[in-house]
């Protein structure tokens, strides 16, 4: 037996995934040209699929704090903030980051994976209680086996089941806290967050908000769905990353705790790994800056996902959710999936695709993520690639393989 032979049978599935096309998984850009295209196989190609929302991957102004920040400083940290000290541009986006919030405090983390594997892990221990909702990001999941509380989790975007189950949860002293994301990234649909938040104070649970999607994107200063809502009071912790709106790596965990700095000293996440780069975190304080000046980049994505959406409602497309940066296409089956995936890309447009067990429900999507960067023109050319393919479709009967489908 050999240590990998677990995995045969999805190396099998993945297989059969390359004999019909490109690699889905880890395709293969030869040179990423902007914040919406790159080369592919020589091809100029469309980027759909990259939750670049604002589009600040090639701000100029982003660009040259990083380089100026990596000529100053270095190119690494090389160590944890604990060990190897604290540059004080670390602290100057903590605190960037908390003013803009309207948080008192703010703790950087090196990935936004990291900022929920230390803020649950750290707040939540073995006689604490999470609910969290059923389509957690992986990285909810990770934080919460980590931290070694009980969990129970509640139906998708169902404040009333959350309700039911905060009501049945022995009231033993242990703190309760509620985990939620503002878009949900498979699905693109938002957290009910008015519902949520009167539940949370009926209950007397904490409330931690995921804003990964949603930073930049709702709410009349960006600050997310908990903003647009008008209940950012009741969200007692946020966690974001930087790899979304603000167009570079690391991520954040806020609140207006006065005991959240306790969080260094504890949450794994933060203390045993090397912390953010200068780079990084100089282009990071100028894309959160960027983001406040410029409120007309969120006026631009959300045209672009309307004009996106309309236009694939019209040609017959189911889509998971209501008009959003996040466009989750439903198709038939995998074979399906995979064989529009391919043939979009083919003319020169990238979409994500997503398969079970990654997607809710046994879901087989299509995942477009739209950017303020799009022109009117990229989104009329994607609708024009689905127009084609829509023809095509449906394709054979339920059961047919990827390599049937194809052919
Ligand atoms: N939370 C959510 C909801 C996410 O979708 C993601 C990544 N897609 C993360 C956290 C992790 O962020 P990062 O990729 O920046 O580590």
């Amino acid at each position: 037996m050999d240590i990998l032979d677990k995995y045969d049978l999805i190396s099998k599935r993945h297989s059969g995934l390359l004999e019909v096309g490109e690699e889905p998984f880890g395709l293969r850009m030869e040179r990423v040209l902007s914040a919406t295209e790159a080369l592919v196989n020589g091809r100029t190609t469309i980027l759909a699929g990259t939750n670049n929302y604002l589009g600040l991957t090639f701000d100029p102004a982003c660009i040259a704090a990083g380089v100026e920040a990596m000529q100053a400083q270095g190119t690494g940290t090389t160590g944890s903030r604990i060990a190897n000290g604290t540059y004080a541009m670390h602290e100057d986006l903590e605190q960037a980051i908390a003013k803009y919030l309207k948080r008192s405090n703010a703790i950087v983390f090196s990935t936004g994976y990291q900022a929920n594997l230390g803020m649950l892990a750290g707040l939540a221990g073995p006689h604490d209680v999470i609910f969290m909702d059923a389509d957690s990001h992986s990285s909810i999941y990770d934080g919460v086996r980590l931290s070694g509380a009980k969990v129970i989790r509640f139906r998708h975007n169902d404040a009333a089941d959350l309700d039911r189950r905060l009501a049945r949860s022995d009231d033993d002293g242990a703190c309760k806290l509620i985990v939620v994301e503002g878009i949900y990234s498979m699905l693109g649909d938002k957290a009910p967050m008015k519902e949520l938040a009167e539940v949370k104070r009926k209950h007397d649970a904490y409330l931690l908000v995921d804003e990964a999607h949603s930073l930049g994107v709702l709410g009349e200063h960006g600050r997310g769905a908990a903003e647009e809502a008008g209940v950012e009071d009741d969200a007692d912790f946020v966690v974001g990353t930087f790899s979304k709106s603000l167009g570079a790596i690391g991520g954040y965990g806020a609140s207006n705790h006065p005991k959240l700095d306790v969080l260094r000293f504890n949450a794994r996440a933060y203390m045993y790994t090397a912390s953010c780069s200068p780079s990084t975190v100089a282009t990071v304080t100028k894309a959160l800056e960027r983001m406040q000046q410029s409120p007309e980049l969120q006026k631009k994505l959300w045209s672009n996902a309307n004009r996106l959406y309309d236009g694939l409602i019209e040609l017959g497309y189911e889509i998971c959710s209501p008009a959003s940066p996040i466009l989750a296409i439903r198709l038939k089956d995998e074979a399906t999936a995979v064989w529009v995936w391919n043939r979009l890309l083919q003319n020169g447009v990238y979409v994500n695709l997503a398969l079970p067990p990654g997607t809710p429900n046994g879901a087989c999507l299509l995942r477009c993520s739209l950017s303020a960067a799009h022109s009117d023109e990229q989104i009329d050319e994607i609708r024009q690639n689905f127009a084609a393919i829509m023809q095509h479709l449906p394709l054979p009967s339920e059961g047919a393989t990827a390599t049937q489908a194809r052919a």
